[in-house]
């Protein structure tokens, strides 16, 4: 399959679909045409296969953004990775479900679709992935609801009735 054609059918935003050159085994993402580390670019026309990627990966590099740009639907403070994954390529993503302050270098993420925002009035939704930790990283996710009684908050409701 082309890869022309594999792009009409397979949208971009929904997966990591790259290219892999079959003369010297670069992976890339996004996808290229051509392998641009091949001594002679020739050499790889037509060789160019795509070339799905795990989606797991390593940060290798992060920033804390505190302002998040117009029209994205994002809570600030959040972190951006480089994300080097096993085939090669390094992805650039926005690192969820993890305090920013917890993020590190090292950690193991795994790539996920999110919405990534929303153009107001004309309501389209634009999706794209994001990185969340692996849990074998070392690093716990967060809680995703309450995880037991908060003290003054979830008083046993027994307590404050008349018998
Ligand atoms: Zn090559």
């Amino acid at each position: 399959m082309s890869i022309a054609r594999f792009w009409r059918e397979t949208p971009r935003r929904y997966n990591l679909g790259g290219s892999k050159c079959t003369v010297c085994g670069t992976v890339y993402f996004p996808p290229r045409a051509v392998c641009p580390e091949c001594t002679s670019h020739r050499q790889s026309i037509e060789r160019m296969v795509p070339f799905q990627l795990s989606g797991e990966g390593e940060v290798i590099s992060y920033t804390v953004v505190h302002d998040a740009a117009e029209g994205f639907d994002m809570q600030v403070p959040y972190a951006l990775g480089l994300v080097r994954t096993p085939e090669g390529p390094v992805l650039t993503g926005q690192i969820v479900d993890i305090e920013p302050g917890e993020v590190r270098i090292g950690l193991k993420v795994r790539a996920t679709f999110r919405k990534l925002r929303e153009e107001g009035a004309s309501g389209v939704i634009h999706y794209g992935y994001k990185f969340t930790p692996l849990d074998d990283s070392g690093v716990l996710p967060p809680a995703r609801g309450p995880v037991g009684p908060v003290p003054g908050k979830d008083a046993p409701r027994a307590e404050r009735s008349p018998a």
